[in-house]
């Protein structure tokens, strides 16, 4: 599928796609454990859809990453496996004591897309022994708080005013927390998360130097690229190490 990419947070600046890395056009060309190549055979899968082709080379790249790309395009696993390795590839694990640290979060507006999101989390973690937990509201608290003291995971999958809650409650920390994604984006701002999304963030480590100790990493996904995401984009990405892909359109 035809894609535009640019180096700049922001639209018509920068544009210089052939600074981008080599995009991953089948599975045999990824980095990833061979147990997670199996499953995505086992899965039916024949090869990377466009999105993860090119957005798996740049998270793995550390770069951060704003990918427009529409409903149904892969963008779960174009983020997901790339974290997966990061996490894995060191052979690290969450600290062992004080409140759970995961090493990687994934915002996502509704109970239903965590819940989606994080059963592939769990179905490829397993592959390489890095647990996923999901948090989200109208479910009681003390539950996913005992089960985030039981797994201690390295993932968390959760919706923004539930994180907020179970931060709150100490229940878990992000100081450990390298590489974070917002998916869907734009529906998040709709739905009015903007103000849990900056509590979040506050929290988290800063979006340093690319390679710079404790820096994060920063993933936006969206279906859409109005004014508002922009900004949300804007204020979280490092505007100097940032690839914007524009897929199939
Ligand atoms: P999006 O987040 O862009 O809406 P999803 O990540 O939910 O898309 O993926 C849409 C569908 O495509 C899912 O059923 C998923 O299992 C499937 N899928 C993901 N990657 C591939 C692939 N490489 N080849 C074929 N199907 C895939
Ligand atoms: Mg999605």
């Amino acid at each position: 599928a035809a894609y535009r990419a640019e180096h700049q947070i922001g639209a018509g600046e920068g544009t210089d796609a052939s600074a981008l890395p080599a995009c991953v056009r089948d599975f045999s060309r990824a980095p990833f454990a061979p147990a997670v190549l199996g499953a995505l055979r086992a899965a039916g899968f024949s090869s990377p859809t466009p999105i993860q082709a090119q957005a798996w080379p740049i998270v793995l790249s550390g770069a951060d990453l704003i990918a427009v790309a529409k409903t149904g395009s892969g963008k779960t696993l174009a983020f997901l496996l790339p974290a997966l390795h990061v996490l894995t590839a060191g052979g690290a694990r969450a600290p062992a004591g004080g409140a759970p640290s995961p090493r990687a979060l994934v915002l996502a507006p509704t109970r239903e897309l965590a819940m989606q999101i994080e059963a592939e989390s769990s179905r490829f973690g397993k592959c390489v022994g890095c647990a996923s937990l999901c948090a989200f509201g109208g479910a009681p608290v003390h539950a996913q708080k005992a089960a985030l003291l039981r797994l201690r995971p390295d993932m968390v999958v959760a919706t923004p005013g539930r994180l907020v809650d179970l931060l709150g409650q100490g229940a878990l920390e992000l100081g450990s927390c390298g590489i974070v994604t917002l998916d869907e984006a734009d529906r998040m701002l709709d739905m009015g998360f903007e103000p849990q999304i900056s509590q979040i963030f506050a929290k988290l480590p800063p979006a340093a130097a690319v390679g710079a100790q404790s820096s994060r990493q920063t993933l936006c996904f969206t279906a859409t690229w109005p004014k508002a995401v922009r900004k949300l984009a804007a204020s979280y990405l490092r505007a100097d190490a940032t690839i914007t892909l524009f897929i199939g359109g």
